[in-house]
């Protein structure tokens, strides 16, 4: 396995950061009211190695929203409860090539065209997690994520607020999926559960030490606990290959080579299976609803550092 010099990692986030800090391209999401209001000068890039060193460029104090990012990290907890085979036959691991909260995505293949990375699968997850009820499974959702940051992660809950209140699209995915036999709890309550995953509040920090969880095989580099196995991350990385970045994980994969996953807060994480975890925050968006800076600081580090694994030199 190679080993990446501590100062070429440093030189590459330095000139990515550089490069990008001024680039103005992209807009807040802003069909969650709450996150209009985010400052888009947020901008801050964290790289977390398989042996647990941190490097840092910008602001990696400022929390925002985790969103769909979470979705990683509550299908590896469904993964390791129920079996990666229940989560392809009862979710669906395939690509929909859509956007996240498509209807037409779960109406092709009666919900069977989905996966637990975008919103249908999201909600399909939830309501699987195990739990005697709502805040059992958002107990352990909150766990898992803290157990993946190395730290206890909390919700932002003016984000949450903001959601809850007008979240009729996704009680209408969680309502259809139900229809065709694929929501496994009470649908209304499963959309409220998938709400507030969605509002675990992060920094650029929290993120990368989660992909460097996911790196590493499922033990956090950091804090050294083992949090899922090594199969749960196969699978999981997988899905984020094919699905991490909507209807533009395509591109994403043709260009960086990495799986990775995004969310409309404005956090994107990657994963350079057994060598790193990087994460940007900045939360202005393309039309995708993928950070603009993340993806292109992201895709600098990976050709700077000749990571894409699909490079053969
Ligand atoms: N909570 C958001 C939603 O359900 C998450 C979407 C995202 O980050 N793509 O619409």
């Amino acid at each position: 396995q190679l080993t990446l010099p501590p100062a070429e990692i440093e030189k590459a986030l330095d000139e990515a950061y550089n490069k990008f800090k001024d680039l103005k391209e992209g807009k807040n999401a802003d069909y969650i009211k709450e996150l209009a209001s985010v400052d888009p000068n947020i901008f801050g890039v964290v790289l977390v190695t398989t042996d647990g060193k941190v490097y840092t460029k910008g602001d990696i104090t400022s929390m925002v929203s985790i969103q769909s990012v979470s979705k990683v990290f509550t299908m590896a907890k469904v993964i390791e409860e129920q079996g990666a085979k229940a989560v392809e036959d009862k979710i669906g691991v395939d690509a929909t090539g859509m956007r996240f909260n498509s209807i037409v995505a779960v109406e092709l293949q009666k919900g069977k065209e989905i996966n637990p990375l975008v919103n249908p699968g999201a909600i399909a997850a939830s309501s699987l997690i195990n739990g005697a009820d709502s805040a059992a499974k958002m107990k352990s959702i909150m766990q898992v994520h803290s157990d993946f940051a190395g730290r206890p992660l909390s919700l932002n809950w003016p984000v949450y607020v903001s959601e809850a209140g007008d979240n009729l699209r996704n009680q209408a995915i969680a309502h259809l999926l139900l229809a065709y036999g694929r929501m496994y709890f009470d649908p209304v309550q499963s959309t409220d559960i998938y709400t507030k995953q969605c509002a675990i509040n992060v920094n650029a920090k929290d993120l990368a030490i989660m992909a460097a969880t996911l790196a590493n095989g499922g033990v956090n580099p950091v804090t050294k606990k083992k949090i899922v196995t090594p199969e749960t991350v196969m699978h999981t990385l997988s899905v984020m290959a094919t699905a991490g970045l909507y209807d533009n994980s395509g591109i994403w994969l043709y260009n960086s080579g990495l799986p990775a996953k995004s969310g409309v807060g404005g956090g994107l994480l990657a994963v350079c299976p057994g060598k790193f975890g990087i994460a940007v925050v900045s939360p202005p968006l393309d039309a995708a609803g993928n950070s603009v800076k993340a993806q292109k600081v992201i895709g600098y580090v990976v050709d700077k550092l000749h990571v894409n694994p699909y490079l053969v030199q």
